[in-house]
């Protein structure tokens, strides 16, 4: 539909609108696309004043041409131009896992050009409008369809000034005949524009980025020495437990050395290793305990006898991994203890595990 009703028809090399010339041929106007008699239509009341090539052709440049041109020529005349807004967030991210966040904001604001130039050819690529401030410049493309242009704004971007779009596709041939919101959408709409590349945003985000940089290698500086703590606490554990084995480990040889020496010294006789027998020295240990000891002991995980409550390691038995229980017996256990001994489990696991005992239990005094 646009390109076949052109807004702007082209006479003596100005513009005008339909409804500013006479009907029809008589309108004397041409395409500013292909320069080609145009007819306007401007009579009746339903019809959108507008013009359509006399003759039909293939030119799909008449609206373009003509909105991109009368948007120029506004632009020149007013030497005024609202600048897009920006926003965008400088994210910076540290050692210790922290992302800073800092937003870049530029408010709409309208800017005020010493001179502009029109339609400038800049390394292949035309700017639509160049507006010169003091030593600044801002080129200024007028958008007119909905395609994307990529390869053009790479182009654009690898210039070093600002440059900024315009996107006036969307307008309605009734918006770009009323001269009051044609001239709204050129010149002022924050809606309708956006930076291709700003300098002075760019700026603000490098002055932002830095800023979140130094922050980072305060919080980076900060975290490398807790860091250290941390490795050096965790060092320090270690070596704790490493002196903590190093400490049972000689406890325990000692412990093995001492286990020896009793057994050299207690007589030889044949041990009963059968499970009745062992139940016989469990229980014997237990009567031990409760008469001898207070009733407290350390049970072996391996054998199951008890030793005096002193021992961090089994008196009787030389499993290399069993540990040793604190336990209390209750009086009241010797009244029992046969008839515990005959349905525990404990005697036969002892047998399995330590069928034969270094020390023998020294019961002979229960
Ligand atoms: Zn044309
Ligand atoms: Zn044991």
């Amino acid at each position: 539909m646009h390109e076949t009703k052109i807004p702007f028809g082209e006479r003596d090399g100005a513009l005008f609108r339909a409804h500013e010339v006479e009907n029809g041929l008589r309108c004397g106007c041409v395409c500013p696309g292909c320069q080609q008699p145009l007819n306007a239509a401007n009579n009746g009341e339903k019809v959108i004043p507008h013009f359509r090539h006399a003759k039909s052709n293939d030119c799909f440049d008449g609206f373009r041409e003509g909105v991109r041109r009368a948007a120029v020529a506004l632009i020149a005349l007013h030497k005024q131009l609202m600048l897009p807004a920006l926003s965008e967030t400088v994210r910076v991210a540290t050692q210790g896992g922290r992302l800073l966040e800092e937003k870049v904001e530029l408010r709409p604001v309208i800017t005020t050009a010493d001179t502009m130039e029109r339609f400038v050819e800049l390394d292949g690529l035309r700017g639509h409008a160049v507006l010169h401030q003091s030593n600044r410049q801002l080129i200024v493309r007028i958008k007119l369809s909905a395609r994307m242009e990529h390869e053009r704004y790479r182009q654009i971007e690898a210039l070093e000034h600002s440059s900024m779009e315009i996107a006036l596709h969307h307008l309605t041939l009734e918006q770009i005949n009323d001269p009051v919101s044609f001239e709204h959408a050129v010149l002022h709409d924050p809606a309708n524009r956006n930076w291709i590349r700003s300098i002075r945003g760019e700026r603000l985000l490098a002055i932002t980025e830095q800023r979140l940089q130094s922050l980072a290698s305060e919080l980076n500086a900060q975290w490398h020495l807790e860091q250290l703590k941390r490795e050096a606490a965790e060092k320090a554990r270690h070596s704790a437990l490493d002196e903590e084995k190093a400490k049972l480990q000689l406890a325990f040889e000692a412990h093995r050395v001492r286990q020896l020496q009793m057994a050299s010294e207690q007589p030889t006789i044949e041990q009963d290793n059968t499970v009745p027998g062992r139940a016989e020295l469990i229980a014997g240990t237990m009567l031990k305990a409760l008469q001898a000891w207070g009733g407290k002991a350390g049970e072996c995980t391996a054998c199951h006898l008890l030793s005096p409550p002193v021992y961090r390691f089994c008196l009787y038995c030389d499993s290399q991994t069993s540990k040793v229980n604190q336990l209390v017996l209750s009086p009241d256990i010797a009244l029992t203890l046969d008839k515990r001994m005959r349905c525990s489990a404990k005697p036969e696991m002892s047998v399995k595990a330590a069928p034969q005992l270094v020390v023998r239990p020294d019961i002979e005094l229960v």
